[in-house]
């Protein structure tokens, strides 16, 4: 769509937050345009179909807290049927060299990490939640492997009072046909300028001006929904500055998670939505997700310093590395039977840069600062600005309708 010159209301980025604010507004009277530097919506959302018979996630996939998430009512006002399958991610198919002994001896110490880390919260004192591994455990490589996935990063750069705040129900769904497809179709009535980059946002006039690739547009008021990692390096910049919002994107600076699809010859041999842990005694690994949706293929999932290597690594990275994993797992067959079919690079993504946010010891306040609105004309959402469901598609989706809400009340007030 073309680039209006003039709306009430501009909402960079057309992510789950940024559709969010759009749906938010839709009949608020206000004239509206969303600007996406990509050529398409959903941003950390995106389904494609890596091959005829298997859809892929390359961002979100999990309804996480799924009986308090706003995008399952919206799916079923969409008619996407939801996948209410539990999350293997404590099994290990086949018990592949990691026997069901060892698997509650790691879960009890993990359960145990996470009740040190509750109680470290409550004293107030924030602290990096590495603290809170009990020195000399065996499974402290293992506990750090799951925060890479949780976090996108190892527990030395994480902040316990953040960690505490995220509010987990532990109920985990998913789209059968993709929760970047769901995003995709929830933003389909928004009108949203793509292929259109902001680089400024001028806040010192009586209006705003938003400089983009595709020229200046002139706003009453603006909804930043940009990832993180984009404000704190200032690839887009405010005029005039504001070192609060910069300084809280550094301390909620965004981890790294990057997922592979392999395609399986004769699936029928491994279980539907079973799970593999790569190893057991290293944070360096994958997790992978055995035909999810009983689909032939094997999801992989890597986090943290070792996502990082394995994009700097190059093209196919990950998908060697998986496959190296699965065939030391279950056998030399499966270098045959595993075929690369596509992977993410989110933290070569110029738009993302990262996966998700996390709070670095001792910043976990950040997120009220970064949404704060500034002056009643620039208000800002993204999941990174979520008090409880950061990290999210659906705290992304919520924080948008939030941020539309204090364009609202801003409106009335004047
Ligand atoms: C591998 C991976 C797995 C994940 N798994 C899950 C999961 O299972 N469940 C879950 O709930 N969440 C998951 N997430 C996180 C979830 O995808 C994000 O938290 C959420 O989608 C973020 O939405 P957002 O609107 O805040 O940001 P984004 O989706 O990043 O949207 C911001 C938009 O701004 C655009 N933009 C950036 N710069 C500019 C600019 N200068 N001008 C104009 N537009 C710009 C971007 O292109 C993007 O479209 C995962 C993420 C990844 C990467």
């Amino acid at each position: 769509m073309p680039l209006a010159s003039e709306v009430d209301v501009a909402i960079i980025g057309a992510g789950a937050a940024g559709l969010g604010a759009a749906r938010a507004l839709e009949h608020s009277g206000l004239s509206l345009i969303v600007v996406e530097a990509r050529d398409r919506v959903g941003g950390r959302g995106h389904t494609i179909m890596a091959a005829p018979d298997v859809t892929f996630d390359v961002g979100c996939g999990w309804l996480h807290s799924a009986d308090r998430n706003s995008f399952v009512q919206i799916a079923g006002r969409l008619n996407f049927e939801i996948d209410k399958t539990r999350p293997p991610w404590r099994e290990q198919g086949f018990d592949a060299a990691f026997p069901p002994k060892e698997r509650l001896d790691f879960i009890d110490a993990l359960d145990a990490f996470y009740d040190r880390a509750e109680e470290a919260a409550r004293s107030g004192r924030d602290s990096p939640a590495s603290a809170c591994l009990e020195p000399g455990n065996r499974w402290n490589p293992m506990i750090n492997a799951i925060s890479t996935y949780v976090n996108g990063s190892e527990l030395d750069r994480v902040s316990i009072s953040d960690m505490d705040a995220y509010e987990d129900t532990n109920i985990n769904w998913r789209v059968r046909r993709g929760y970047g497809a769901l995003m995709a179709a929830y933003g389909a009535p928004c009108s949203v300028a793509l292929k259109t980059q902001v680089t400024l946002i001028d806040h010192s006039g009586p209006r705003v001006r938003i400089e983009t690739s595709r020229g200046t547009l002139s706003a009453a008021k603006a909804i930043v929904t940009v990832p993180t990692n984009l404000i704190a390096d200032e690839s887009i910049r405010f005029h005039p500055k504001l070192p609060a919002k910069v300084d809280a994107a550094r301390g909620l600076p965004l981890g790294l998670a990057d997922k592979v699809t392999l395609a399986l010859d004769q699936p029928e041999s491994l279980p539907k939505d079973g799970n593999l842990r790569g190893a057991t005694m290293r944070t360096a690994m994958g997790g992978y997700h055995l035909r999810p949706f009983g689909q032939p293929c094997i999801e992989g999932f890597f986090g943290g310093r070792f996502a990082r290597e394995l994009e700097d690594a190059g093209d196919g990275a990950l998908a060697a590395q998986a496959i190296d994993e699965i065939v030391a797992l279950l056998g030399s067959d499966y270098r045959r039977r595993q075929k690369p079919l596509a992977e993410s690079r989110w933290a070569l993504d110029p738009f993302a840069r990262g996966s998700y946010s996390h709070a670095l010891p001792g910043h976990a306040g950040d997120r009220a600062v970064l949404a704060a609105p500034v002056d009643g004309r620039l208000f800002f959402a993204g999941e990174a600005t979520s008090p409880n469901f950061f990290s999210t598609a659906h705290g992304a989706r919520d924080s948008g309708e939030r941020a539309a809400l204090e364009v609202v009340a801003s409106d009335a007030k004047r």
